[in-house]
């Protein structure tokens, strides 16, 4: 049990709902390995309550905070300074406190990258495919333009929401060139081509533990060299990286992209290496309790 003393200092994580979060542990048994005197905390947040709570923060010296839904776009006029990478987002989920006020970036491109890039230094031959287009997809894009992917190709369903995502990268020189948007119905020919798939759509997630957003013929299209990466991370493995591993190729879970993100901000707001290997024993075995 954590000693709280007089000069324990505060993290958290603001959400709403907040409660099903496994950031508290992940970052707790972090806070316990290392001995540092912080305590990470839950704070349900409603919509109308964020500015308020954010002044709140600001006055009792909270030091950094996590940030889920539904406050992660919300939250980026509240900041006094946002980096590149969140900018190229739309949005944050790691907020540290500094001379000039709060500040904001996304880790979790980081975390999305890091289970890639301990396969490989060289992406530049790779097209990557995306399935889905929303926040998350938001991240796996600016990780792909991060490693230098020859191709972007993404997924979507709705027309209008493909255009506005494709307009969105349409001033970022770095990514721009790569990205091109299609419709489900353009995956048998997508995939031939593809070294890398990744679902950022919540279907092979509870309650659709029984779905994949592929079927098993469509995952047979793809190289056999290539790597499948699921961003859900309970269960695991989803059908889709059953599929993916029936057919012999590499499967990544998202369970490595939740850690990354947490260690990343983790560093930031303790200006130190963290214990990456405790932090994700902690989420598997809340995740095995689950
Ligand atoms: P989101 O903003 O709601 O986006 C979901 C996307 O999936 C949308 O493009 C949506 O399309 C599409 N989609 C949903 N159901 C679909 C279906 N049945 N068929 C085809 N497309 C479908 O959600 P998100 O925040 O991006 O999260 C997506 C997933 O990533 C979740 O499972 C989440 O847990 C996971 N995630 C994991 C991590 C991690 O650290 N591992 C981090 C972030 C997110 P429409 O807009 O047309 O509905």
């Amino acid at each position: 049990m954590k000693l709280i003393t007089g000069k324990t200092k505060l993290l958290g994580i603001i959400g709403d709902p907040v409660e099903h979060s496994l950031s508290p542990v992940m970052h707790n048994a972090a806070i316990a390995e290392l001995g540092v005197d912080y305590l990470y905390v839950p704070f349900p947040v409603k919509k109308v309550d964020l500015t308020k709570a954010i002044a709140g923060f600001e006055a009792i010296g909270v030091q950094g905070f996590n940030i889920t839904i539904p406050h992660k776009q919300a939250i980026m006029p509240l900041l006094g300074d946002v980096t590149n990478t969140a900018k190229m987002v739309g949005a944050v989920n790691t907020v540290w406190h500094t001379r000039s006020g709060w500040k904001g970036t996304n880790t979790d491109v980081e975390g999305f990258v890091a289970p890639l890039k301990a396969m490989s230094q060289d992406w530049s031959q790779i097209t990557a495919v995306v399935l889905g287009n929303g926040g998350a997809a938001r991240a796996v894009v600016a990780g792909l333009g991060e490693l230098g992917c020859c191709e972007i190709h993404i997924v979507g369903r709705d027309r209008e929401k493909l255009l506005n995502f494709y307009q969105t990268w349409q001033n970022m020189p770095k990514i721009a060139p790569l990205l091109k948007i299609h419709y489900w119905e353009s995956l048998p020919e997508l995939l031939s081509a593809a070294d890398l798939l990744v679902n950022t759509t919540p279907v092979g997630m509870y309650p659709q533990i029984d779905n994949s957003p592929i079927s098993e013929e469509l995952m047979q299209q793809l190289k056999p060299d290539a790597i499948a990466y699921d961003l859900i991370y309970t269960p695991s493995p989803t059908k889709f990286l059953r599929f993916a591993t029936a057919r012999g190729l590499k499967a990544i879970n998202g369970l490595e992209m939740l850690v990354q993100q947490g260690a990343a901000a983790l560093e930031i707001w303790l200006q130190q290496p963290v214990p990456i290997d405790i932090m994700r024993n902690s989420l598997k075995e809340q995740l095995l309790d689950n």
